[in-house]
């Protein structure tokens, strides 16, 4: 058996190879996407933009700029991303989904829920137990306790966060690739209104706890947006089959969407606006956005 890490690289191959069969293809054409590999890191991404030779990663694409003519064209505020993924994938069919606790007291996996997907891990996941929805969102509270020394440093980190889920627990014969992924891409397009020139698409793999698929990445002005995950096979010592019920994992983080689509000089501006107004009135301190870009690298 392989590690998660040795199968999702022998699975890129696989799937880079036969893009038709792994990724939605059919959509992103329609789209007016093509195919390219990056000049600097080797990556297959998707774009409308003909001459453009790298991914999306800020490392080959020259870092990350959201403020400078901003490319969203609807300004969501912190809770106006949560109400659009509802306005528009309610009635696609996804179930509005209460928010788990944060201590993962019925995930033997983990201590914290880290992510949205962790409120179905391990028995929804197995097929064990019925998951609330087949199809659902859910704005889902998560500690990561790694991410609190950057707080401050990277401007986008918090001590908590809300992941927004778009899952799916779907038989072999309900499996829709295209349509789950054509789900997300129109909350880009119609629900941040954003244009497809600014958007890039990475070709991925993903693998954990045995189970592997393909996903794609989204980035805009070298920022990873979210991360679409097709968990649709498994390892078994027979060799891989396969899953009879496939995952969708998509999480997006709340705060970020919202930095993004309102063009602020980092997350807390966009999360906490009412805070900082306050605490700039009390202290009478305005902050130098110039100064903290230098450090918020
Ligand atoms: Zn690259």
């Amino acid at each position: 058996m392989l590690t998660d890490k040795q199968q999702k690289k022998e699975f890129k191959k696989v799937a880079s190879a036969d893009p038709e069969k792994y990724y939605p293809t059919k959509k992103l054409k329609a789209e007016g996407f093509s195919r390219k590999q990056c000049t600097k890191c080797g990556m297959y991404f998707w774009t409308v933009v003909k001459d453009r030779a790298v991914c999306g990663d800020p490392a080959c694409s020259g870092g990350f700029d959201v403020v400078t003519n901003n490319p969203a064209k609807v300004s969501l505020s912190y809770e106006g991303v949560w109400n659009k993924i509802v306005e528009m994938l309610e009635p696609r069919g996804y179930k509005k989904v209460n928010r788990y606790p944060v201590v993962a007291r019925w995930n033997p996996t983990m201590t914290y829920t880290i992510a949205s997907i962790a409120a179905f891990q391990p028995y929804v996941i197995t097929g064990e137990e019925e998951p609330p929805a087949k199809k659902l969102v859910i704005p889902q509270f998560c500690l990561r306790f790694g991410d609190i020394d950057n707080v401050g440093i990277t401007g986008s980190h918090c001590t908590g966060f809300v992941m927004i889920g778009q899952h799916a627990f779907l038989s072999r014969e309900e499996w829709n690739q295209e349509q789950l992924f054509s789900d997300i891409y129109e909350f880009l397009t119609i629900g941040i209104g954003l244009e497809k020139t600014e958007i890039t698409i990475h070709e991925d793999a993903w693998a954990g706890g045995g189970s592997f698929g393909p996903c794609m990445e989204f980035f805009s002005r070298g920022v990873e947006l979210f991360n679409q995950v097709y968990t649709m096979f498994e390892q078994t010592p027979e060799g891989n089959r396969e899953l009879r019920l496939k995952v969708l994992d998509m999480g997006l983080g709340m705060e970020r969407i919202a930095w993004f689509s309102q063009a602020k000089p980092n997350l807390y501006e966009a999360t906490f606006p009412a805070v900082l107004e306050e605490i700039r009135k009390v202290t009478k301190v305005e902050p130098d956005f110039e100064l903290y870009k230098k450090f918020s690298r």
